[in-house]
């Protein structure tokens, strides 16, 4: 048994969220996972809960709780095997409009998406072309008075289908136009029923896991002016300010992931017999999870790190980005241990360890992957030369 911190100051979110989650238990994921379905209860339980929207103000309708309070939500949805991917964009999207909109943008928006009557959980940044290297985007938004006319494509754009609001990064001037590449590019709110209505596809991408991602296409798709968040051309800026918040949060994320793969490996290698003993009683099966378990807690306390700088205020970026890295490494390191100490059972749909496993793989490629966290390490925090 993990034990629980006894001076963790969010024991009663966690208990609740536990409380909450206990009622969708596995067959619930597995359903939903054979049929790439959208957990709709799931989320709609969370939502009105309130926790997708613990970092919205109260002035606004959230529940104004600290990044770390959200940060244990998420870790303890993971923990209890459900899947937060779901909805876990839905707490940090709204992130660039709280700092970078206007107050009649997040008088109109925050209290809607923070009541669930609005979903902002949709986020346009990865496109075919340009990959990690966000500035070269084309998708490309043109003013034309009281609107601008975006034509482009994205990729990767999850939960496109169950969102109201996408947060959408398009060039707003052309690369080779501007004195550096983090400049001309701007951030608008999507108004999806609109767009959709007015020249944007959706197109769903079948995963390894449920994940609902998406590629979408705008041809000539309008977006009033008034959709900008912040200053034209500003953009890159107000996507970089939230993408800390979002590392951290899927840190945790993954923190609860390496906490349920290590419960399920205790559990069963104590249990399982062969040779006339437990499993468990091998070095062979010990030795894997408990590496794994001292990765988790190293990447674990990296987590909390990260989530106190940022809400000092201070600067976070290398921390958030080591703490995603670290908890990544650690939540798969701990499904590797769970499968191999299920031996065959580990690959059988009922075990649940199969379909955590696909899921637990993804958070070392999204939303960044772990060569660019090294890339970004090496530069920005050793001095090396920049390699890219
Ligand atoms: C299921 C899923 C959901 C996603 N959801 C979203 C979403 O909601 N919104 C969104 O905008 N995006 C989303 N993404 C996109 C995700 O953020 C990107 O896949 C990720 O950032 C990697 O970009 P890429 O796939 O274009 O890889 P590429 O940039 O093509 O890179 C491919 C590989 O090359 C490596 N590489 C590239 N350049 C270098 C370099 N200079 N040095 C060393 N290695 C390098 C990368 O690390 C990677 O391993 C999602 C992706 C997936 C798979």
């Amino acid at each position: 048994m993990i034990k629980a911190d006894p001076d963790d100051p969010f024991a009663e979110i966690r208990d609740a969220v536990a409380r909450l989650c206990a009622q969708f238990p596995a067959p619930y994921w597995r359903q939903m996972d054979r049929e790439q379905a959208y957990p709709t209860a799931f989320v709609q339980a969370l939502t009105q809960a309130g926790y997708l929207a613990a970092l919205i103000p109260e002035a606004y309708g959230g529940a104004g709780l600290s990044l770390s309070a959200a940060a244990a939500i998420l870790e303890e949805i993971q923990r209890a095997g459900a899947n937060g991917a779901a909805c876990h964009a839905q707490m940090y999207i709204m992130g660039s409009l709280l700092r970078h909109g206007s107050e009649a943008q997040k008088a109109q928006y925050l209290p809607l998406i923070a009541s669930g009557a609005l979903r902002l959980q949709a986020f346009g940044v990865t496109e075919p072309g340009s990959g990690t290297d966000t500035t070269s985007i084309t998708t490309f938004a043109e003013k034309r008075g009281d609107h601008y006319v975006v034509n482009g494509q994205k990729v990767w754009t999850s939960r496109a289908e169950h969102s109201d609001l996408m947060l959408l990064l398009a060039r707003t001037t052309p690369k080779d136009k501007v004195v550096k590449r983090t400049d001309g590019l701007s951030v608008f709110l999507v108004d999806m029923k609109q767009a959709l209505a007015g020249g944007m596809t959706i197109r769903p991408i079948r995963t390894m896991m449920n994940h609902s991602t998406t590629e979408i296409f705008f041809d000539n798709v309008c977006v009033p002016a008034e959709n900008l968040i912040g200053e034209e051309g500003k953009g890159f800026c107000y996507i970089l300010s939230g993408m800390n918040a979002e590392r951290i949060l899927i840190a945790a994320e993954c923190i609860g992931d390496a906490k349920w793969f290590t419960q399920k490996s205790t559990d069963y290698a104590n249990e399982r017999r062969v040779f006339g003993r437990p499993i468990g009683q091998n070095q062979g099966i010990q030795f894997p999870i408990a590496r794994a378990y001292a990765q988790m807690r190293a990447a674990e306390l990296m987590v909390k790190h990260a989530a106190s700088l940022f809400e000092s205020g201070r600067d976070c970026g290398a921390e958030a980005n080591m703490a995603k890295m670290l908890a990544a490494e650690a939540s798969w390191a701990a499904a590797e241990a769970c499968v191999q100490t299920h031996g065959g059972f580990g690959f059988a749909e009922e075990y649940d360890i199969e379909r955590k496993f696909r899921e637990a793989r993804l958070y070392q490629v999204a939303p960044i992957s772990t060569n660019l966290i090294l890339s970004h390490l090496a530069e920005h925090v050793l001095g090396l030369p920049r390699s890219y």
